[in-house]
């Protein structure tokens, strides 16, 4: 699988050493199929250092990371791989060989083995819409399992949550508690105090009732 330097796109194995970059239209011919190209002369054409570097497709395939040689030749940018070919963007190949119609069909009229057969096309196609069916099939994993950990979240989240105010009302309620010991404790105390006050009202009373006696019994002797 060879992947669109440009956009990172998989590229379209239209077989004979061509693929193609259905986004961006950009071309990848390999060594082999460009030797039957020989009069497209880009190899002696001026390296150009202020291209912005690309790297070459096959090589990344390989995990290595090439930067292919930029050149200029008839006034296009042609970036090539010394040892696995060369990329073209979008209307190089047809301004490199001059011609009015698509790179395709330029390269078809240079290189014969080039045009693609029905079946070729169908099976092709078929490719494709097998890796779209992964990929898709990939995302939908994805996105499942990232909803799946978002939903774990969430609930552990409330979990949190919940005990938090478990806590909360727990401590609410040993505190009120507390207080109602509190004054409850109090209470008794009070009524405590009151009992005393009360047997020390009854024996001042007593007290009274005594001195009043012997009062009345005084005054009834010196009157008597
Ligand atoms: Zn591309
Ligand atoms: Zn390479």
């Amino acid at each position: 699988m060879l992947v669109c330097p440009r956009c990172a796109e998989l590229l379209d194995d239209l077989e004979h050493g061509v693929f193609l970059c259905e986004r961006c239209e950009g071309l990848w011919i390999a060594t082999p199929a460009l030797a039957q190209l020989d009069d497209l002369a880009w190899t002696v054409g001026e390296g150009v250092w202020w291209r912005n570097e690309i790297a070459c497709p096959a090589c990344a395939a390989d995990a290595r990371g090439t930067i292919m040689t930029a050149r200029m030749a008839a006034g296009v940018v042609v970036d090539e791989c010394p040892e696995h070919g060369a990329w073209f963007d979008h209307g190089e190949l047809a301004r490199l060989i001059h011609s009015s119609g698509s790179d395709l069909d330029a390269l078809r009229a240079r290189l014969a083995i080039a045009a693609p057969t029905p079946e070729a096309v169908a099976t092709r196609r078929a490719r494709h819409r097998a890796l779209a069916e992964t990929r898709r099939a990939a995302a939908v994993t994805y996105h499942r399992a990232v909803a799946d950990e978002t939903e774990q979240r969430r609930s552990a989240r409330v979990h949190e949550v919940e005990a938090e105010a478990r806590r909360t009302n727990e401590a609410a309620a040993a505190a009120a508690r507390a207080a109602r010991d509190a004054a409850t404790h109090q209470l008794h105390q009070l009524e405590a105090e009151l009992e005393v006050y009360r047997a020390r009202l009854a024996a001042a009373e007593r007290l009274v009732a005594a001195h009043t006696l012997e009062i009345a019994r005084a005054r009834a002797a010196l009157e008597g």
